[in-house]
């Protein structure tokens, strides 16, 4: 990583506040929101070291924005080599995009009192997007894709993911609720103009 440049997560949340306050439309949201998020993530030179950092242990969830509005959270996650999730779902509309590595994203739909993978898990490379949501499939399990280095996706949920009430499902499909929380909350302004400026960043 040669300079910082954090205005590309600013330009980002500015962006994206600005489509959601055109639109309420769950299709347009994933679809135009998913453009922006290939763009933020094609360059890798504007995550904060302090956001990118894995744990031995489990997986990161760094909150990088919260929407003013609770319209949205922009989050790092950080993934240790073989880290994965439990199954879980997200009961709002998300958007990943891988930033550095791999990783593998399994879908799951519910049969009746269990739960069925969907298809075979799939490959998400640098710069491609996936979405979820209650509408187009909203649990999954997702793994770094490599187990000798850290992988970090960036995500865009329809929310202030770390504080909503979701579920994890054991392999009985069994939910179980749960509040991820974030493993870190920046400082106000952490990505505002000025410290971009400051990097000589923002020509
Ligand atoms: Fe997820």
């Amino acid at each position: 990583m040669s300079q910082h440049r954090p205005h590309r997560l600013s330009d980002f949340v500015a962006d994206l506040s600005h489509l959601l306050d055109q639109t309420s439309d769950e299709a347009v949201i994933l679809r135009e929101g998913g453009v922006l998020l290939a763009e933020l993530v094609t360059n890798d030179d504007w995550l904060p070291e302090a956001q990118s950092q894995p744990d031995p242990i489990r997986y990161q969830q760094y909150l990088l924005h919260r929407d003013p509005a609770g319209r949205f959270s922009v989050v790092s996650f950080v993934w240790g080599p073989g880290q994965s999730t439990p199954v879980h779902d997200h009961t709002v509309w998300g958007l990943v995009g891988v930033l550095r590595g791999a990783e593998l994203s399994q879908a799951y739909e519910r049969r009746g009192e269990t739960l069925a993978a969907v298809g075979v898990a799939h490959r998400l490379e640098p710069g491609q997007i996936e979405a979820v949501s209650p509408t187009v499939g909203d649990i999954h399990r997702v793994t770094n894709a490599f187990d000798d280095r850290t992988s970090i996706s960036i995500h865009v949920y329809g929310a202030d993911i770390g504080t909503v009430k979701r579920s994890t499902y054991d392999a009985e499909g069994k939910a179980k609720t749960f509040i991820s929380g974030y493993a870190d909350v920046p400082p106000p302004l952490l990505f505002d103009r000025a410290s971009a400026l400051a990097y000589g960043a923002a020509e």
